[in-house]
């Protein structure tokens, strides 16, 4: 029997035998192979740079209300990417650090101020002197979450803002019906599967709350998230899909938003966390 990465419970099955559901923590995990196909290609993420930075904005306005006196501190955003957060960041604390793999980014980035640090998640030593570590859409990509947490328990980081999937939003819900009746389309783009980075883990607060309090850090403030515009954006679609597909899930994608909006839940969340200790 699996068992759960977070809580350790045993993981039932569910409708696709590559993800598995643990009852006990409400959470979702994908067990499928790695693929080749890049999924995150530019036009797809052109078509989402006006979300990605409103979203930006309310995720440090929210950081400000909670902590107002942030300045002194030093924040790295890993898994930077364009770094449309920490170039939010920035505009509040002075010492900014963006980590990626990729350095496609790393001279826009260091036209804000920000510096650069090429490597990934595994290399502690990027967490040397940190206060704040950010991630937007990194956490669920993690096989084992757990031991990207350990880590940075290892040093003496204050805040950890996570911005991830949630489980409990319409377009999730949706996604999960009609993967039960056969058609599989948006659930297993809702796990990026055929992709070089899929969604390993489907976060919901308990399950966030759970893996965070494991690893001494305790959720302080959540603020829930647009996964897509209300307005239908039929570029973000075309970027992956056909067109006629494209047109019908852009529609029925942002009539979930809206749903998501009525019932205050969200497909998308972030999550403040705090050391336990601190
Ligand atoms: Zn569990």
């Amino acid at each position: 029997m699996i068992k759960c990465t977070i809580c350790c419970s045993n993981f039932k099955i569910t409708t696709d035998d590559e993800v598995y559901y643990c009852i006990q923590c409400d959470h979702y995990q994908y067990f499928g192979n790695d693929k080749l196909e890049i999924f995150d290609h530019p036009k797809l993420s052109k078509s989402l740079d006006s979300l990605r930075k409103k979203q930006s904005e309310k995720i440090v306005n929210k950081l400000k209300s909670l902590y107002p006196s942030l300045d002194n501190l030093t924040a790295i955003e890993v898994g930077a990417g364009k770094g449309y957060l920490i170039k939010e960041v920035k505009k509040v604390i002075t010492k900014c650090y963006a980590l990626d793999m990729d350095i496609t980014y790393k001279n826009e980035l260091e036209d804000y101020g920000i510096k650069f640090k090429q490597g990934n998640l595994d290399d502690e030593n990027n967490f040397k002197n940190i206060d704040i570590v950010l991630g937007s859409h990194v956490f669920e990509h993690l096989i084992n979450p757990n031991k990207f947490l350990t880590d940075i328990d290892t040093y003496d980081i204050k805040f950890l803002i996570l911005f991830i999937p949630n489980s409990k939003g319409w377009i999730f819900s949706f996604g999960k019906a009609l993967n039960k009746l056969g058609i599989s389309l948006l659930w297993k783009r809702l796990f990026q599967k055929n992709s070089n980075s899929p969604h390993y883990h489907y976060f919901s607060e308990k399950s966030l709350t759970k893996i965070a309090e494991k690893n001494n850090f305790k959720v302080v403030a959540s603020l829930n998230l647009n996964m897509v515009n209300y307005i239908p954006n039929f570029k973000r679609v075309t970027a992956t899909e056909p067109l006629i597909i494209s047109i019908v899930s852009s529609v029925v994608l942002s009539f979930l938003e809206l749903m998501n909006k009525v019932f205050k839940v969200s497909d998308s969340k972030v999550y403040y966390l705090k050391r336990i200790n601190e």
